[in-house]
């Protein structure tokens, strides 16, 4: 949290505005109004199996999810999704749509992860071993005997793997369920 104004460096006071309080600026009337992180992850499909790639950090190291990280500010959602990949695995993808947001907000900050369907385009794996122990393409039946974080195994059943299917461009429906406090729209 911050102690003073990010504008002018005056000590913030609590102000309740809307029914919550809120660190104010008795300076420049700054308004610190929220925390936000936002992050992507993406599905890419490749000879009809997923990739996955599995953690080498805490916590969770060892676990198969799929690749994805923090959004900067000056990107957009899809150019995220397409630097982490490239960053983790080496390879190149180019955004198809968005196939789940989770949503979880909270005291001290709201969460909101983003994931995308992503078509491969080229590339050999070059892992960020910081990162990863590994990573892979794997069919469905394959993914079922792997350690997979729970997420991940939400955003798998929503991705279209027979190139045949019409892609659901970019379309989000109301919120349906819930995994580990996040809010699933799908
Ligand atoms: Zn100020």
């Amino acid at each position: 949290m911050f102690k003073f104004c990010p504008q002018c460096g005056t000590k913030l006071t609590s102000h309740t505005i809307n029914n919550i309080p809120r660190l104010v600026c008795p300076n420049c009337h700054y308004v610190h109004w929220s925390n936000e992180t936002i992050s992507t992850g993406g599905i890419v499909i490749k000879d009809h199996k997923i990739l996955l790639v599995q953690r080498a950090q805490h916590p969770g190291r060892g676990l198969w999810t799929n690749p994805g990280g923090f959004v900067e500010q000056t990107e957009d959602l899809g150019t995220s999704i397409a630097r982490e990949i490239k960053e983790e695995t080496g390879l190149v993808t180019k955004p198809r749509e968005i196939v789940l947001v989770a949503d979880k907000p909270g005291e001290r900050n709201h969460n909101i992860f983003v994931n995308f369907q992503l078509d491969y385009v080229s590339g050999d794996f070059h892992l960020q071993t910081s990162e990863l122990l590994n990573a892979g393409f794997f069919t469905r039946e394959e993914i079922k005997q792997m350690p997979v974080a729970k997420l991940t195994q939400e955003i798998i059943k929503l991705v279209i793997i027979d190139e045949k299917q019409k892609p659901n461009l970019g379309k989000i429906n109301v919120p349906s369920t819930e995994t580990n406090g996040f809010t699933l729209y799908r």
